[in-house]
């Protein structure tokens, strides 16, 4: 067997989730709205389903699908994408990385990722051969310096990871710092995967820039329509690039799914051409949950980071007196009823701080109730 799973533990995910099943606790961990999503896009894949065809779809995706993909992007981003070339249909942003690091990494290139990253990252690029050099990120802002990004890069950096807006941080990159990436890109000949899959999740005056208008030429875009519509369990994710990175890309995904479900994919053809005003409601019924959770909490005397985009608030557990590491409080909060995310996951090296990841596109009464959980936990937390 393969050592690097042979050797994996169940994830700290699947642990939480036992445990918050066992206890019955609110579920504010996992990173999932508790509302589907809109009824007229469910019902254009249930007609799809029944008046078919429900035969392999090309392996790149539904023509009508692609050309919604790059019509939506230039709306939305400003891109000018060919659908023909630029764009592949895959099973959810998760294929889409797979196949991304395959279809990139020759075995011994090094991979440039900024820490915390989304877990799946990191036995992605070491399955593919590649050797991680981590950039950290520094909270409460999660800014990084130039000279750090320069000590990452060698000669052998062929590929490099963001994440914009950001999971866990919740973070946005700015142009800036879109461009301090690409400059090094160009410089070491390096491939970016651009994870932009909460392009649509922005709070307050944050914009999403994606990394594919600053660098068109070398940078790789993976959208989900699970986060775009609240079908998390869809998996219908979209990428973007140049015609030689999608020609390439498209092998890999070839011979990992090879295609999706149809029905989704000509419902997701029909979600993309919602009007502005859609995912300007999206926001604004996450927007509710962030101000009720985050309010509940601060009122409890717990310091949350700034929100800038994805449905996540990050708590510094320090800052808000409680003494415990982000794991061990984690099991605390389970036992008084929530749970929550440590971000222990989401680091490769050790010293990760003590923070905590909390999901509010939640129903009130699950966020109320999960504040209540919480407040419980501090109040009965260790004090040394
Ligand atoms: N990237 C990030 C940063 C995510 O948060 C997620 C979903 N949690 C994914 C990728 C995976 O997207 P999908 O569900 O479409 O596979």
């Amino acid at each position: 067997m393969n050592s690097l799973y042979a050797a994996m533990g169940p994830t700290i995910f699947e642990q939480m989730s036992r445990l918050a099943a066992e206890k019955g606790a609110v579920n504010l961990g996992q990173g999932y709205p508790e509302d589907d999503g809109p009824l007229d896009i469910r019902e254009v894949a249930a007609r799809a389903i029944i008046e078919g065809p429900n035969q392999y779809p090309p392996s790149r995706g539904l023509p009508e699908l692609r050309e919604a993909a790059a019509e939506h992007y230039r709306m939305h981003q400003g891109l000018d994408l060919d659908w023909r070339t630029q764009v592949t249909i895959t099973s959810g942003g998760t294929e889409a990385l797979a196949a991304a690091m395959l279809a990139f990494i020759e075995p011994g290139d090094e991979v440039v990722l900024f820490e915390p990253f989304y877990d799946v990252y990191l036995p992605m690029v070491r399955r593919a051969g590649g050797v991680p050099r981590v950039v950290r990120l520094q909270p409460p802002l999660w800014a990084f310096e130039r000279e750090t990004l320069a000590a990452a890069f060698s000669d052998k950096t062929r590929l490099v990871i963001i994440n914009t807006p950001h999971n866990p941080a919740s973070s946005v990159m700015s142009r800036a710092e879109l461009e301090l990436v690409a400059e090094f890109c160009r410089a070491h000949d390096a491939i970016c995967v651009s994870d932009e899959v909460w392009e649509h999740v922005l709070f307050d005056d944050a914009q999403h820039i994606s990394m594919l208008e600053v660098m068109p030429e070398r940078t790789l875009k993976v959208g989900s329509a699970g986060k775009m519509f609240s079908f998390t369990g869809w998996k219908v994710g979209l990428a973007c690039g140049a015609p030689e990175i999608i020609e390439v890309f498209s092998k890999a995904h070839q011979y990992l799914t090879f295609t999706t479900a149809p029905n989704l994919q000509r419902a997701v053809a029909y979600g993309l051409t919602k009007p502005r005003s859609y995912f300007e409601a999206m926001r604004a019924s996450f927007q509710h949950g962030r101000v009720r959770l985050v309010s509940a909490l601060e009122g409890e005397g717990f310091v949350a980071l700034p929100v800038r985009g994805a449905y996540f608030v990050t708590i510094d557990l320090a800052a808000s007196g409680i003494v415990m590491s982000d794991v061990d409080f984690t099991k605390h909060a389970i036992a008084q009823g929530v749970a929550v995310i440590p971000y222990a996951p989401f680091y490769a090296s050790p010293g990760a701080p003590p923070l905590i990841r909390l999901c509010f596109s939640k129903r009130d009464e699950t966020l109320d109730r999960g504040a209540d959980a919480l407040a419980r936990a501090k109040r009965s937390a260790p004090k040394f």
